[in-house]
């Protein structure tokens, strides 16, 4: 069996294989894409101490990192079940293939996935103008115009946050009112640069072939459609951890999140969680790289403490 089992390989799973195998533990990672969200993005400036990378240099730099140890590394390869440990005190990590491994601990760091529009030129203009995550991408749109979709608690922080970067920020919300707390509301409605639109359905992002031009939304009330001419629009309707499989076995938050302890411990013994697929708050990179460090010490601890001397 593996000492340590890591379920993900993005960076929150590659950072806890790394830190696993130095302990030189018998290590795997079972990921179902090595590299995860950052093999999707392009331009990353804010990896500290790295300038400016590109998202497929960094995934690739993961996997020769991982590689560098002794580590079992099984790509493409899809958990669709966890089972507590039994008398033996192993956990078993069940594969769509068929295949079930044992191991003593595990790291789930399944990650998350933003939720899309599913409108035409969303796909086609994605890195090109069409954005998810505010702190990664704002600052490419510094005095341009761009759409904020989303009323909901990330929107409303979102349009506020790019409020101050950018030079104009539409807000459309699918309701007929934000559903963001008062507080952020009443923040975003003091800024002079802010434009807040309900009861808009999105319908369309459009383009010149090269990059974002403007989007179109349906008034949900009146029936007809409008265009905005913007250079960026940023998609705020949800981040959905990947965390289905794990329901009814791992406590989850009501979002479906990984609830975990200060030291990435989840409900189930053994067990630990980090990255994007966890309650940890904002989604980032390093953030996902340090909280994957971090449970791997623990479940180092774990294993220091209750294996036989
Ligand atoms: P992920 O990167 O999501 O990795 C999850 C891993 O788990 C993948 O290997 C996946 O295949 C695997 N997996 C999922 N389900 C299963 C399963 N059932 N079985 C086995 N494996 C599974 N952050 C920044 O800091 N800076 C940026 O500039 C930046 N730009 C971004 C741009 C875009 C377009 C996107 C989408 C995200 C961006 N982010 C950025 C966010 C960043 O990518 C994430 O915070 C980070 O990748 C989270 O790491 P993670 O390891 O927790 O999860």
């Amino acid at each position: 069996p593996f000492d340590v089992l890591v379920v993900g390989g993005g960076p929150a799973g590659a950072a806890a294989a790394v830190y696993a195998a130095r302990k030189g533990i018998r290590t795997g990672v079972a990921a179902e894409r090595f590299g995860g969200q950052v093999l999707d993005t392009m331009s990353i400036e804010n990896f500290i101490s790295v300038p400016h990378t590109e998202g497929p240099r960094l995934a690739a730099q993961l996997e020769q990192h991982v590689r560098e140890y002794d580590v079992d590394v099984m790509n493409l390869q899809r958990a669709t079940r966890l089972v507590p440990a039994g008398d033996d005190g192993l956990l078993t990590v069940e594969l769509e293939n068929g295949a079930a491994l044992r191991a003593k601990t595990v790291v789930l760091s399944t990650g998350a996935r933003w939720r899309q529009m599913g409108v035409p030129g969303e796909d086609q203009y994605r890195n090109k103008g069409v954005a998810y995550c505010p702190h990664c991408d704002g600052p490419l749109f510094k005095g341009k115009r761009v759409a904020v979709i989303g009323g909901g608690n990330s929107g409303v922080e979102a349009a506020i946050d790019l409020a101050g970067i950018v030079g104009h920020v539409t807000l459309l919300e699918f309701d007929d009112r934000l559903r963001a707390d008062e507080v952020l509301q009443r923040k975003l409605r003091s800024l002079p640069n802010v434009a807040i639109i309900t009861s808009a359905q999105t319908t369309e992002v459009l383009g010149d072939g090269q990059k974002v031009t403007g989007l179109v939304y349906k008034d949900r009330v009146g029936g007809d459609s409008h265009r905005v001419e913007l250079e960026g629009v940023f998609v705020q309707i949800g981040l959905l951890p990947n965390t289905e499989w794990l329901k009814g076995t791992v406590e989850l938050s009501p979002r479906g999140e990984i609830v975990v302890d200060e030291r990435g411990q989840t409900s189930v013994p053994g067990v630990f969680a980090a990255g994007d697929c966890t309650t940890v708050p904002y989604k980032q990179i390093v953030i996902a790289m340090g909280e994957g460090s971090k449970a791997a010490l623990a479940a180092f601890d774990h294993l220091v403490r209750t294996s036989a001397p």
